[in-house]
């Protein structure tokens, strides 16, 4: 078994659409990246290159590549999927936590995770998706952006681990 963590932090920018775990988020302002700025996909992404010892997300999708401008993080999760595919190797579960003053997330996580699901073919009891505020303090809790954390653990499958 390979465990991996990820991290990711988004600003808050006026004008844009909040996606999270592929889900958009109405009546609320959005977060500023290159791609949709899907910071919890993001954070998914990094925990499952790390636990495959891949380079992170900025090296496979560079934000100065015009090719990831706006671009769905599902799809770029899709691309990290094949990658460890390709490697042999199988997800074993995910845990993700997503840290935001506003808005409420707990409404959402249900599609998040089938979202999740279909994409890394996981099932929905192997992902977690907790929401937790930061107690107003500091940049999240100001409510300048929004981070995300997972740690997630995957499986070689061609051998028997040494
Ligand atoms: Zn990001």
């Amino acid at each position: 078994m390979y465990v991996g963590f990820g991290y990711d932090v988004h600003r808050f920018k006026e004008g844009r659409e909040l996606i999270l775990g592929g889900v958009k988020i109405k009546n609320t302002k959005g977060l500023d990246g290159h791609s949709d700025a899907d910071v919890l996909v993001h954070a998914l992404m990094d925990a499952l290159l790390g636990a495959a010892g891949l380079n992170d997300i900025g090296h496979f999708f560079p934000n100065t590549d015009p090719k990831y401008k706006n671009i769905s993080s599902v799809c770029l999760l899709e691309i990290v999927y094949k990658k460890l595919k390709k490697k042999k190797f199988s997800i074993n579960n995910v845990d993700i936590t997503v840290v935001a003053e506003a808005p409420k997330i707990y409404p959402f996580i249900a599609e998040m995770k089938t979202n999740i699901s279909k994409v890394i073919k996981l099932k929905k009891e192997r992902i977690g998706i907790k929401a937790t505020t930061n107690e107003k303090i500091g940049f999240l809790g100001r409510g300048e952006g929004i981070a995300s954390m997972t740690v997630a653990s995957i499986k070689k499958n061609n051998r028997p681990l040494a």
